[in-house]
């Protein structure tokens, strides 16, 4: 083949930095989350637990959200059968993309085959359609808004994570007459941390800018009805577009953004990765109105999933393992070496059956490689106590650092 030293260095170099990626099999138990099974080389299956899927309320096995994909299948069948604009629109997207518009509280919404590609999609579009777009990035921003931002051709200032002077003292260099498009995550996967949204609409109202939100880590969990961080702070108004995902909280696939009709028609109307695409399958948007009607209705989930996440938290601190300061459900546990954390994450599962990927660059900054645990309101207490045990074991063997006291 030709090339293929070069395929090969580039695997290779990424495993000389410890950081090569290896998936495991795993097979869900439906009804029986967050218990699985994982594929062994050996052709044998074990019993695992999983404590880092983005399958936050273990919505993915909810039998009402089954029930609904089952009867759409067997209504209408397998796929959407085209792009949006070529026979792919069915009641079922029309029906879920007004469900997601009453979520956020917009006049309108648009379904996307996946968060990222809804990211990159509409951030891209905005640029073509705005005059001197000039986007403001927050720093730690996800890769998919990143890239939509690159593929505009706008502007783009990055401003420091979180960081209101810095994003004030950039809006402030920047022409009036250039349009202003602030783009930022609500909660922040990684770390846990959640934006100053507030004080970021108000200097989008003092700089004349629009907001664009992902709250991909936050719809489903935050606010009384699951519509995310704006929602907590009453902020919904004041957002001009929100992004979120049907692949986490909401246990699907596929992605969408919301925002005032004449925006998502003009996205709509501009943005190749909607155009260009076969529409998410129906059974997937007949799944995902039924899990979001359930999850809106169900605040009591979102009261156990903070309940079990500072359980977690107190059970780590107790413990002095090195857990990460956060604001919200995602419980980071620092390693801060990308072979350690390998070595951690291997161990945990082949001799604990415990199944936690490690975080390595580029998803986070090398040196702060860590695991990311997402416990759910189905981690019982008897899987925490197992998994703090096995880690004080592994921490210990491994000989890591304990947090300071
Ligand atoms: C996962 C993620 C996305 C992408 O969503 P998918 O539906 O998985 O494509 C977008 N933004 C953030 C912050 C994410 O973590």
């Amino acid at each position: 083949m030709v090339y293929e030293a070069h395929f090969q260095a580039a695997v290779d170099s990424v495993k000389s930095e410890g950081r090569y990626r290896v998936f495991a099999d795993l097979r869900r138990k439906r009804g029986d989350f967050p218990n699985a099974h994982l594929r062994t080389d050996n052709g044998v299956d074990r019993d695992i637990v999983v404590w880092c899927s983005n399958d936050y309320l273990g919505m993915g096995q909810n039998p009402i959200v089954l029930d609904a994909m089952h009867s759409a299948l067997r209504e209408v069948g397998a796929g959407a059968g085209g792009t949006r604009n070529i026979a792919g629109t069915t009641h079922y997207h029309v029906k879920l993309e007004a469900e997601l518009a009453d979520l956020h509280q917009k006049q309108a919404a648009l379904l996307f085959t996946s968060g990222y590609i809804a990211n990159e999609a509409s951030l891209s579009t905005l640029a073509r359609i705005l005059p001197n777009c000039t986007y403001f990035s927050d720093g730690l921003n996800h890769a998919s808004m990143i890239e939509g931002i690159r593929r505009s051709g706008g502007a783009k200032h990055i401003w420091r994570h979180n960081d209101l002077e810095h994003l004030e003292e950039l809006l402030a260099a920047t022409p009036v007459d250039a349009s202003k498009v602030i783009a930022l995550e609500s909660v922040y996967s990684m770390d846990g941390d959640v934006a100053p949204l507030r004080e970021v609409c108000d200097l989008a109202d003092k700089y004349e800018a629009l907001v664009y939100l992902d709250e991909v880590h936050a719809v489903g969990l935050y606010g009384q009805t699951g519509a995310g961080i704006a929602e907590r702070e009453g902020l919904m108004d004041r957002i001009d577009i929100v992004n979120g995902t049907l692949g986490k909280a909401f246990g699907l696939m596929g992605g969408y953004v919301a925002a005032d009709a004449v925006i998502i028609d003009a996205i709509r109307s501009y943005a190749p990765g909607f155009i260009f695409t076969t529409a998410l399958a129906p059974v997937l948007a007949a799944g995902a109105v039924a899990s979001i009607s359930y999850v809106k209705q169900h605040n009591e989930l979102r009261v156990l999933h903070q309940e079990r996440a500072l359980r977690l938290k107190t059970l780590l601190r107790e413990a002095n393992l090195p857990v990460m300061a956060s604001d919200t459900h995602v419980v980071p546990l620092l390693v801060g070496d990308p072979v350690a954390c390998k070595e951690v994450s291997d161990h945990l599962l082949n001799d604990y059956g415990i199944y936690v990927q490690p975080i390595n660059y580029p998803t986070v900054a090398k040196g702060s490689e860590r695991l990311r645990l997402t416990p759910s309101p189905l981690h019982d207490d008897a899987m925490m106590k197992e998994l703090v045990t096995a880690l004080c074991q592994v921490w210990e063997r491994l000989g890591l650092l304990m947090r300071a006291a």
